[in-house]
Parts: structure tokens; C-alpha cells; sequence
């Protein structure tokens, strides 16, 4: 594999991960991502000939990857509903370079799915989960989904070969504090990291107030009080979860504190929304319109260059300048571009 070319944005981050949404579909209505109100039966999602095909989705990783991306997650919507996904994941595990071939799931079609994925050569999953009682946890995705047959599917992706499975919780001050705790109590001593993530003001529909987060600081405190725990130093530069251990040997936790401690600094992250946009900022008002280059018949090397210009002109910090101007401004939804 050549050498790849290391390309730097205006503030000298380089790009190292890229997040592929295949979907902007998902079977939850989360209450802060995909609030029913917004996306109702009559929502207009994506038609298939705006989405990226496979073939197409493996050429744009192949150009970001020659630009210095090791780490490659597909997200969404939900990644499980894009049909064949399997077959996707096998394409990028032939890609030289990726060191790090993960999924970002909600886990309601993983207990089936796991061994597949695992097989196709998946690395490991994420799975995103707020709460272990089902009644906090059904008012959250407001589908009615069982928790039980989320935990099917993280014992299914352990099983497989998919772990330690990570889990991701989002924690909105009055809708589910108390799972800080009952999650900490749940996956203590099992392996699983529960990484607890700040409730943020991501695209405009959530309706999201300053006053609905929680500070990472005060999800530490809540552990701590119960069962103590202490600082672990990151595992590598840009990894945004502060992490904890609890002393006594229980395992750890993380925090994402991208509200109150915001990381643009170590920022290293490009997103391509089901569509082919390019990302450079969750925050981000606008992409940039990477399958116009794809679909215009450009070759690899066209390819390259494109996602080159648009990394070497980034210069978001939006977590840093966040102010209640930024909150208001027509940003993307978290849905489309996957978190
Ligand atoms: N459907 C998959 C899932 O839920 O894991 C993948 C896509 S989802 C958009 C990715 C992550 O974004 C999830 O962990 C979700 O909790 C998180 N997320 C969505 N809206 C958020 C918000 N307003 N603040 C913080 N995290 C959010
Ligand atoms: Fe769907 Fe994930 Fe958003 Fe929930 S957080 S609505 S599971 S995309
Ligand atoms: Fe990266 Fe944008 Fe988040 Fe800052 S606000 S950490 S630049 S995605």
C-alpha cells in the first residue's frame, strides 16, 4: 500500500476517522435525534437514487483512507436497516489501511445480525442505549422497543466476537438521569464500557436548551458517590471519552463532555452523510457534494483530491465557539450524518 499522503486542515488536524452513514432511516423515534413530531409518516427521507451504492461508498474510503483515515465507522439512521450491510463490510475490510472497522447500532436487529457482520469482518460495535428499564427506555426511542432484545444483541455481538461491546448513553437532564446509575450498576464487572454521552444541540429539531444537559462532570460525580472511581489516562491523542476506572476493579466508564470541555482541538473526524456529502463538523450548516464528483466520472486519483481541498479548508471549531446564536443556526440533524 503506498505511503498516504497526510493531509492537514487550516488549524493542523489531520483527518484519521471517517463516519459513513449508509442510511438516514432508522425503526427508533428517539425523542432528541428523530422526534416524531419532525419525522412522521409523511417525512420524506432520502430516495434510493440520492444514496450512495456500495460500490460508491467503498471509493469514497478508499480516497480518504490514501489521505490518512485508519479508522472507518458506518452509522446512520440505523446501519441494520440499510439492506446487505453485510455485504459493505466485507468490501471495506478489503481496504488497506483500515485498522479499525466498527458499527454504531441501536441493537434491535443485531442479536440476528451479529455472527454475519463478525464473519464480513466487522472489528467491533458500538451500541447506543439510555436506559436499562424499559419504561425510561420505550419513552426514549418512543417505538415501544423492548430493552431486553438490545441486551440480546450485545450478548449476541460479545459472543460473535464484536466486543467488549462499547455502549453510548445519552442523558438528558428530566427525561433519564437516574440511568447514570442504574447503568453503571448494570454493566459494572462485565466487560462492557458505558460511556455516558452530554445531551448536544445537533441539527434543529430536538428543540435542544443549555438547561437539558447534563455536565459530564456531574455524570462523574454521580458514579463516584456510589461507587469511587478514578481517572484513566487516554489510550490515544483525539479520543474524545474521558475515561474512569472504579477502583475497585470493576471495570470503567467514560464521559463525552462535548458541551461543557469541548476536543475540536483533537478533532480528527469526517463525516459522509447516505448521500455523499462531506462533513467536516457534526455542527456543520453545509457539506460538501462529493457524489456530484463520483457520479461526474471522476477517476480515483479526481476522487482523492476532492476530499483534499475540502480537508485542507476546514477550520470548525463549533463546540468551542458555541454560543446562543450558534444553537439557533440551521445545522444538519444528527440522523443524517450519524453522530
Ligand atoms: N442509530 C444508531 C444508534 O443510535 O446508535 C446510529 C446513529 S445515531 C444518530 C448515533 C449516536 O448519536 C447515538 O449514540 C445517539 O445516541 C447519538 N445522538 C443522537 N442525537 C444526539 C444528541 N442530540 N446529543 C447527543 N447524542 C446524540
Ligand atoms: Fe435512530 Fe440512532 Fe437517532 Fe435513535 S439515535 S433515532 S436509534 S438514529
Ligand atoms: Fe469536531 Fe466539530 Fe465536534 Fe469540534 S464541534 S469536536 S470540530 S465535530
Amino acid at each position: 500500500m503506498p505511503e498516504p499522503l497526510t493531509v492537514l486542515d487550516t488549524l493542523r488536524r489531520p483527518m484519521r476517522d471517517l463516519r459513513v452513514s449508509v442510511t438516514d432511516r432508522c425503526n427508533f423515534r428517539c425523542v432528541y435525534c428523530m422526534p416524531k413530531e419532525v419525522f412522521g409518516r409523511d417525512h420524506a427521507f432520502l430516495p434510493r437514487a440520492e444514496i450512495l451504492d456500495f460500490e460508491e461508498i467503498e471509493r469514497v474510503v478508499r480516497a480518504s483512507v490514501a489521505l490518512g483515515v485508519r479508522k472507518v465507522r458506518l452509522t446512520g439512521g440505523e446501519p441494520l436497516v440499510r439492506r446487505g450491510i453485510e455485504k459493505l463490510v466485507a468490501m471495506l475490510r478489503s481496504v488497506d489501511g483500515i485498522e479499525d472497522l466498527t458499527l454504531t447500532t441501536n441493537a434491535s436487529l443485531l442479536a440476528d445480525r451479529a455472527q454475519v457482520l463478525a464473519d464480513a469482518g466487522l472489528d467491533r460495535v458500538t451500541v447506543s442505549l439510555d436506559a436499562v428499564d424499559d419504561a425510561t427506555f420505550q419513552s426514549m426511542n418512543d417505538v415501544g422497543f423492548p430493552v431486553a432484545r438490545v441486551l440480546d444483541g450485545i450478548a449476541a455481538a460479545d459472543a460473535a466476537g464484536l466486543g467488549p461491546v462499547k455502549v453510548n448513553a445519552v442523558i438528558r437532564r428530566g427525561l433519564n438521569e437516574h440511568a447514570i446509575v442504574d447503568l453503571a450498576e448494570h454493566f459494572r464487572g462485565s466487560g462492557t464500557t458505558v460511556r455516558f454521552i452530554e445531551y448536544m444541540d445537533v441539527g434543529h429539531s430536538n428543540g435542544w436548551r443549555l438547561d437539558d444537559v447534563v455536565p459530564a462532570a456531574e455524570i462523574a460525580a454521580a458514579i463516584d458517590a456510589r461507587w469511587p472511581i478514578e481517572a484513566v489516562d487516554p489510550s490515544y491523542r483525539g479520543e474524545v471519552a474521558r475515561r474512569y476506572r472504579y477502583r475497585d476493579g470493576a471495570g470503567e466508564i467514560g464521559v463525552i463532555s462535548s458541551v461543557t470541555q469541548p476536543f475540536c482541538g483533537d478533532c480528527t473526524r469526517a463525516r459522509l452523510s447516505a448521500d455523499g456529502q462531506v462533513y467536516t463538523c457534526l455542527f456543520a450548516t453545509g457539506g460538501h457534494d462529493l457524489r456530484a464528483v463520483l457520479r461526474s466520472g471522476a477517476t480515483d486519483a479526481e476522487l482523492v483530491e476532492a476530499m483534499r481541498v475540502v480537508w485542507s479548508g476546514r477550520d470548525d471549531r463549533y463546540s468551542e465557539l458555541r454560543t446562543l446564536e450558534t444553537v439557533n443556526l440551521p445545522k444538519v440533524e444528527m440522523s443524517f450524518i450519524g453522530g
